[in-house]
């Protein structure tokens, strides 16, 4: 029985390839420096691969930036406007990350299906010549090889490509078609005699296959096969089951066919039933999403079934989806207590689990590995950790009166403590100022140990009263105390959460350079005290004018976490919004009018099938509500979204019923206000006036422009100003003129929209 992994994590044990990539970039390090360094990563991984006793070495998994960006750099879809880049390494690159001085803008980016993982959107435009372009993935092949390794290249497939890309000038992806598959089949050929099998990713058809995907999907397939002679092609699906789209594999010609069981069990039964002799089965019993030890009796139980309705010499055991989405070795996490460390397994882990399964398949040890697992789940299961009576019982007496306001906004409205501090087109921000080296450096030497508590709180009081000051000067409306003693928002509420572990190595790759550290949420979650009130308070005190507290939402925070495995998320969500709740009447206690709950994350938890969207929504935003309901009809509640497509849920947005929404529209020149207006959002809206992506300036009159756009269509009682988000990774000289500039231009449009209602009102 072969066993196998779909990726392996790419950014190195230690980061290594974050620093070699940002050491690139800054010249400070030439081009063979950087593939020596990839060099030694891909090695490592495939060692690690065979240490585990994984038959087979994933090949392609590895990338300098993006698996997208690789293939579109494979099919040379560079767009025209990279055509003068350099090499073709800084070609890549620029394409990843645009090129400011020639003024040239990177690709678009997105997040990959329902993770947290962003991929390069490849752009299809009337003109594109699509065409081999490279032949990397098959060098390494033949490297891996040449290694000793058993090599199994992994490539993102072709309607997987073409459904992700966005058509540009009025292009039709669909026109590429035969060209894409022709490059696939020249590639597949020329790797075919270098390897027993070839992973060709599908997810796509997790989700909801547009129709022409569905009509294209086997003769592309059937083509790809034709080219293949002597290897096996292994379709790989995952991120949920096949649905309705399982006749398309079972009918692709492929040799192989791999399920995502960690996530979905619930079709095995039925594939098991009609999968043809020719298809041999890839297990993913293995969780590539998150962090717990595999279940080994119950994973055992899986192939067992399978084993017994197809035999061993048709199956593989393998990981649920790529390790890319989990941290690489719990053996590098230092400060973790043996308990939790008894529960965890990350990438490297994961690989030994998915040998250990082959192993016990083959009738080794069975006896000893079972027990030992089973003791490791048991002392999970009941551990005092992860259960708190009294959170559950607060949990389960949530009543539908505590999802809900006391009296509906436009009450509210007329209640409201803040309005009547504030004129007509309010001024704000999203919540962070510029996170200066003063605070960085005061910080990392504060977890040193090299700086005291005392000091270092007062170095953040130091910069509250900067901002505080900063406000006052430019005229803001509803101020915010600047976030300095936060890093990552969720990170920041992990670390004072019972219920959560902040890791000390477990970066996750969230795109390009970038990691990420999740929080472990492993047990039920409480709130030992108040979060944020000191620091809120003390921002208030030094102010008249109303002070903002800022929360993270409990949906962003669930979203934004390793979470537990043995709870339902609606309830783990429904214990996160208990604790912020708790946290924002103590806000409301302390004197705060108005308190803003980021949910930067609620769209990216949608479920793959539009089907299952509005289950998810209906317990997304009961959360939300609940976290915020608890306040006094004077207290106004704000939220803050980070995208700007909003269309299909406008309706559960307004079902939030936030009495403030802000939400990030500059780049779209207010566009989107369209869904808004469409759907007669009945609350107040901040549309993002400026793009905060950029330390560019933008002028008075741009503003202007961009609010008169967004009055026209949205009445201008219920509309505010801010930027498009946080401002902590801008400088301080461009926040400054950036938000003198909003100011002005919100006066300006103030007046002028006055100076209407005036005229209207003599005319009458
Ligand atoms: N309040 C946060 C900030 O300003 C919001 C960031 C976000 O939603 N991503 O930084
Ligand atoms: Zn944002």
């Amino acid at each position: 029985m072969e066993a196998h992994i779909l990726g392996f994590p790419r950014i190195g044990a230690d980061r290594e390839l974050k620093r070699a990539l940002e050491s690139y970039w800054k010249g400070g390090s030439s081009l063979p420096m950087l593939t020596a360094v990839g060099d030694a990563l891909k090695e490592r991984h495939w060692h690690i691969q065979k240490e585990a006793g994984l038959s087979l070495a994933a090949v392609g998994d590895f990338s300098f930036y993006d698996h997208v960006l690789d293939t579109i750099a494979m099919l040379g879809m560079t767009p025209r406007r990279f055509a003068d880049s350099g090499s073709d390494m800084d070609r890549y690159f620029c394409m990843a990350r645009g090129d400011a001085d020639a003024n040239v803008p990177a690709m678009e980016m997105t997040k990959w299906f329902d993770t947290n993982y962003h991929y390069l959107v490849p752009e299809f435009t009337p003109d594109m010549v699509v065409r081999r372009s490279n032949n990397g993935i098959v060098e390494e092949t033949r490297r891996a090889r040449a290694l000793g390794f058993s090599p199994k290249p992994v490539l993102l497939g072709p309607i997987t490509l073409l459904c992700l890309g966005r058509e540009r000038e009025g292009a039709d992806r669909w026109r590429y078609l035969d060209a894409v598959v022709s490059v696939y089949c020249e590639v597949i050929a020329e790797m075919a005699p270098l390897c027993d099998w070839i992973q060709i990713d599908e997810p796509i058809l997790c989700a909801d296959l547009p129709g022409a995907a569905r009509e294209a999907f086997v003769p592309a397939w059937r083509k790809l096969k034709t080219s293949a002679a002597g290897s096996r092609l292994l379709l790989a699906t995952y991120f949920g089951a096949l649905g309705e789209n399982l006749a398309l594999a079972l009918e692709s010609g492929c040799d192989g066919l791999h399920l995502d069981l960690a996530r979905e069990k619930n079709q095995l039964n039925e594939i098991l039933e009609i999968l043809p002799d020719t298809i041999r089965l890839s297990a993913g019993v293995v969780n590539g999403r998150n962090i717990w030890k595999n279940d080994l009796g119950e994973s055992l139980a899986i192939l067992e079934r399978i084993e017994k309705r197809i035999g061993t010499e048709r199956m593989l055991v393998a990981s649920g989806c790529s390790l890319l989405h989990v941290p690489i070795d719990l053996d590098l996490e230092t400060g973790l207590d043996p308990e939790l460390r008894g529960w965890m397994a990350f990438a490297v882990q994961k690989c030994r689990e998915i040998g250990v399964l082959r192993d016990v398949m083959e009738g080794k040890d069975r006896e000893n590995v079972l027990r030992e697992n089973a003791a490791a789940l048991a002392a999970r299961r009941s551990s005092p950790r992860v259960f708190r009576e009294d959170v559950r019982r607060c949990a389960a007496s949530v009543t539908e009166a505590m999802l809900s306001r006391r009296s509906p906004y436009p009450v509210r409205r007329e209640r409201g403590k803040a309005k009547q501090m504030l004129p007509m087109l309010p001024t704000t921000t999203i919540g962070s100022f510029p996170q200066t080296d003063a605070i960085r450096s005061a910080r990392s030497r504060f977890a040193q140990g090299r700086l005291d508590r005392v000091s270092y709180e007062e170095i953040l009081r130091e910069e509250i009263r900067a901002v505080v000051a900063f406000q006052e000067e430019a005229g803001l409306d509803v101020f915010v105390h600047g976030e300095p003693e936060r890093t990552d928002m969720v990170e920041y509420f992990g670390r004072q959460l019972e219920g959560f572990h902040i890791t000390g190595n477990g970066w996750v790759q969230s795109y390009g350079s970038r990691c990420v550290k999740p929080p472990v949420l492993f047990g039920d979650v409480a709130r030992p005290a108040p979060m944020t009130v000191d620091w809120i308070r003390y921002a208030q005190s030094l102010t008249r004018r109303p002070m903002k507290g800022m929360l993270t939402g409990p949906v962003t925070i669930l979203n934004w976490s390793f979470v537990r495995d043995d709870l339902e998320r609606p309830e783990v969500c429904r214990q996160i919004a208990l604790a912020v709740r708790d946290e924002v009447l103590d806000l409301e206690r302390a004197g705060i009018h108005v308190i803003q709950i980021d949910e930067a994350a609620l769209r990216e938890g949608l479920p793959l099938r539009r089907r299952e969207a509005d289950a998810y929504l209906r317990w997304a935003v009961d959360c939300f509500r609940l976290s915020v309901s608890g306040v006094a009809d004077e207290t106004q509640i704000h939220t803050h979204m980070c995208y700007s497509e909003f269309g299909s849920i406008v309706r559960w947005i307004a079902a939030m019923d936030a009495d403030v929404i802000s939400i990030e529209s500059s780049r779209s020149g207010m566009r989107l206000l369209e869904a808004f207006r469409e759907f007669e959002y009945p609350n107040e809206i901040g549309p993002g006036v400026y793009d905060i992506h950029s330390p560019r300036v933008p002028e008075v009159e741009e503003i202007a422009g961009l609010i008169r756009a967004a009055v026209a269509v949205i009445p201008a009682e219920r509309l505010w100003i801010n930027p498009d988000c946080g401002l902590k990774t801008r400088g301080w000289p461009e926040t400054k003129a950036s938000l003198r500039n909003m100011v002005a231009a919100a006066r300006l449009v103030r007046l002028e929209v006055e100076g209407a209602s005036e005229e209207d009102s003599r005319q009458v």
